[in-house]
């Protein structure tokens, strides 16, 4: 029975050997030595291309100009002679499909001769352009299977890459935008990409109204701080759910959660920290500059956090991180869980989302030392403000899906309802502001902790707010609704553009005004009175606040098919369309995407609970019960006298139990059934969402409270204590 499995895994887990780590390198060259060698980047580029080749993709990679197909041909051939040089035999265009996060079809170098030789081929053409069928990938009702017909193009804005697999075989990874045969986009960079160059663009606008005439572009900067879920692979394949879902679909709650707080920033265990290490080193060599990494709140959950980059590159290098962590997980007998809840009760994982924007001089977010006179930090700061409160619900389409359900609004992650944190400094500038008063300014503190030998330092002006789901973090903002398991592009397309238009509007109106200063002043007072009501610096996890909120007018979808109608709600087509960024089309078909997604995800779970259910649970159930039924009928054949109290107890709950799913199978199977038979993709969802998920929830409750009871030996899945602790 499946117990043996899970003892032999358990036998294994605490008698394994630690796998040795990557050696460690060169005392002294650990950094330098490595870092960005499978990267064809910026010095590689220098070395191998003719200087005005190499000065015009400069220009095209800072400034975003377009590229001269000619240079195209001569790139091309250096990246294949770097490539091959360093062991490649493929090139791949990589891709973002609306589907999971990223896509690849790979081409060997290949091209023979007609001698019977081969060579390695790779042109411009094939650089720029590539051809995968997009019949199989969704659209939302774009195309049809028969107009299959998809691009790839090269982004040359992130720099292309080598990856190898285990045996040192290498490709060449081309980060692509991808798209229709009729020009729609069919992936998540081409509109982020576009929205980075609306908000550059009317950025650029109120840099040179501010007297800035040197800047030559501003940038969207973004650090992504990703959480993730190691569990033992042993215990990992006896879990379908896990396998299928990648969350625990059942479970009962430990003894031992995360109430004693003591694996935040904890000391590191052994086979993680190397598994960190050897992430570490495999994301340098791809130029990803990881550097914080830590235990995160619950037990087995953990952090990276990279430096950040702009949007488009730290987009690409944090899909590449998603892909590296799960990949080299395996070798030290680890699985590694992105998804947002894997497990109940216990925090789920996040992505925070850290955007600023900046120039290559300075960052614009920045208020230096005196906020109320900065008046380009004001301008720039009652935009967001702004940007925020007008899209907050287009903003929240971009943080729905059905994995980040479980945490939003759990008193783990922020609630659904979008505020600003912009904390007690910047609140009272604000304040004097708006309502014409003097503002004194802090005074900056010194901490003193008491003991004469420890440093004193200056006290940051602002605490920490950890419920804010958008928070000013001293020169950047912090979205920290997106899920762990999310593309951050959707939710960077949408604040880039939204500030794009705010910026113009300023534009717009500064440009004609006489007085440029105190028009710039007048519109940052008025900004702020009419949008202070998104601004607060309170506990975003109460019940208050959404009563509050609710006031407020702040709008507070709690699902994702709550949620999404949004991305079809005119005014966001409207803004998406001005500037360029998705069309009406794109934008209906991504909400078609995203309902369809939700119902396909929510199916998957039923399916696999039933099937667990009915084909695991309730026969170990069941197996249980005529074993402690036979015990109890052994003893009274003894003799009546013996009590068969406990048995009785014990066969009653299980019994009750085993019922109650049987009962809580048949309701599930009726409303899964219903849900699928719907056409109407929003119906669907509405359906999987109001009547589906709570079938699955009394199944679980009846199965879980079974857990409790039933024989160690008889239960087939591995508890939540032994995933969470047996790392
Ligand atoms: P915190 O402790 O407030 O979360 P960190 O300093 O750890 O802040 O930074 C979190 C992430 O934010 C990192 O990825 C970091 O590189 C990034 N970050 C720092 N400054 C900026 C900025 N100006 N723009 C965008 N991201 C930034
Ligand atoms: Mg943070």
């Amino acid at each position: 029975m499946s117990s043996t499995v899970r003892e032999t895994a358990l036998d294994h887990i605490s008698t394994a050997q630690p796998v040795a780590p990557l050696p460690a390198p060169e005392q002294g060259k650990a950094l330098a030595n490595g870092y960005g060698c499978d990267v064809f980047n910026t010095r590689v580029m220098r070395q191998r291309l003719p200087r005005e080749v190499y000065d015009r993709l400069m220009r095209t990679m800072t400034h975003r100009t377009p590229l001269d197909p000619a240079d195209a041909d001569i790139i091309a051939g250096a990246m294949k002679d770097w490539a091959l040089e360093h062991g490649a035999t493929h090139y791949t265009h990589w891709f973002q499909p609306m589907t999971g996060l990223t896509a690849e079809k790979h081409d060997a170098f290949l091209s023979p001769t007609a001698d019977g030789q081969v060579f390695g081929e790779f042109s411009g053409k094939m650089l720029i352009k590539g051809e995968p069928d997009a019949s199989s990938f969704p659209s939302g009702g774009i195309r049809s299977t028969f107009e299959a017909r998809g691009y790839t193009a090269w982004d040359p804005t992130s720099p292309v890459f080598l990856l190898g697999d285990e045996y040192g075989r290498k490709t060449l990874y081309i980060p692509t935008v991808f798209y229709s045969y009729t020009g729609e986009a069919l992936d998540r960079k081409t509109p982020l990409m576009r929205s980075v160059e609306a908000v550059s663009a009317q950025a650029l606008r109120i840099l040179r109204l501010l007297g800035n005439t040197t800047a030559t572009g501003v940038q969207a900067m973004v650090g992504s701080e990703q959480e993730y879920f190691l569990v033992d692979r042993r215990l990992y394949v006896q879990r379908p759910d896990l396998m299928m879902c990648g969350r625990t679909l059942y479970g009962a709650k430990p003894a031992k959660g995360q109430e004693m707080e003591d694996h935040y920033f904890g000391a590191i265990k052994e086979r993680v920290s190397n598994y960190m290490k050897d992430l570490d080193i495999e994301l340098w060599k791809l130029g990803i500059p990881a550097k914080t990494e830590h235990n995160e709140v619950a037990p087995a959950q953990h952090e990276l956090a990279p430096i950040f980059d702009t949007t488009n590159v730290a987009i690409d290098h944090n899909l590449l991180t998603m892909e590296m962590m799960k990949k080299i997980a395996p070798k030290y007998g680890l699985v590694c869980l992105q998804h947002e809840k894997p497990f109940e009760g216990v925090n789920g994982s996040g992505k925070h989302n850290n955007w600023s924007l900046s120039t290559t001089e300075e960052n614009l977010l920045d208020p230096g030392d005196t906020p109320m006179e900065n008046l380009q930090f004001l301008v720039f700061l009652a935009a967001v403000i702004k940007a925020v409160d007008e899209y907050a619900d287009l903003l929240r389409t971009s943080v729905a899906t059905p994995g980040n359900d479980h945490r939003l609004g759990a008193n783990e992650a922020p609630p659904a309802i979008i505020s600003i944190f912009v904390g007690e400094e910047l609140e009272a500038v604000i304040d004097a502001i708006a309502s014409d008063s003097p503002y004194a300014g802090p005074v900056k503190m010194k901490m003193d902790l008491g003991v004469d030998v420890l440093p004193k330092f200056s006290k940051d002006t602002t605490d920490r707010n950890r419920t804010s789901p958008f928070a000013f973090t001293g020169n950047k903002f912090e979205f920290r609704m997106p899920g762990s398991a999310q593309n951050l592009s959707d939710c960077d397309t949408i604040l880039n553009t939204a500030v794009a238009k705010e910026l113009k509007g300023y534009a717009d109106e500064l440009e004609g005004a006489e007085d440029f200063t105190s028009a710039a002043i007048a519109l940052v007072k008025r900004t702020i009175r009419d949008h202070r009501r998104v601004i607060f610096n309170g506990n975003g996890y109460t019940a208050e606040w959404e009563e509050e909120a609710a006031r407020r007018g702040l709008p507070n979808k709690k699902n994702t098919p709550a949620a999404l109608p949004a991305l079809i709600d005119p005014k966001n087509i409207q803004l998406m369309e001005d500037f360029g960024v998705l069309t009406k089309v794109e934008m209906h078909s991504r909400y078609e995407v995203e309902m369809e997604h939700y119902s396909k995800i929510i199916n998957i779970e039923a399916l696999t609970m039933l099937e667990m259910a009915r084909k695991q649970l309730l026969p170990a159930i069941n197996a249980y019960m005529s074993e402690v039924a036979n015990t109890a009928a052994s003893k009274l054949a003894v003799s009546e006298a013996i009590s068969v109290r406990s048995e009785t107890k014990t066969l009653t709950r299980l019994s009750t139990d085993a019922d109650a799913m049987s009962d809580a199978i048949d309701a599930l199977q009726a409303a899964v059934d219903t849900a699928e038979a719907m056409t109407d993709e929003s119906a669907k969802a509405v359906s999987f969402h109001d009547d589906v998920l709570p079938k699955m929830d009394a199944l679980r409750a009846a199965a879980d409270d079974a857990e409790t009871v039933c024989g160690e030996d008889y239960w087939p899945l591995p508890s939540y204590s032994k995933m969470l602790y047996y790392v």
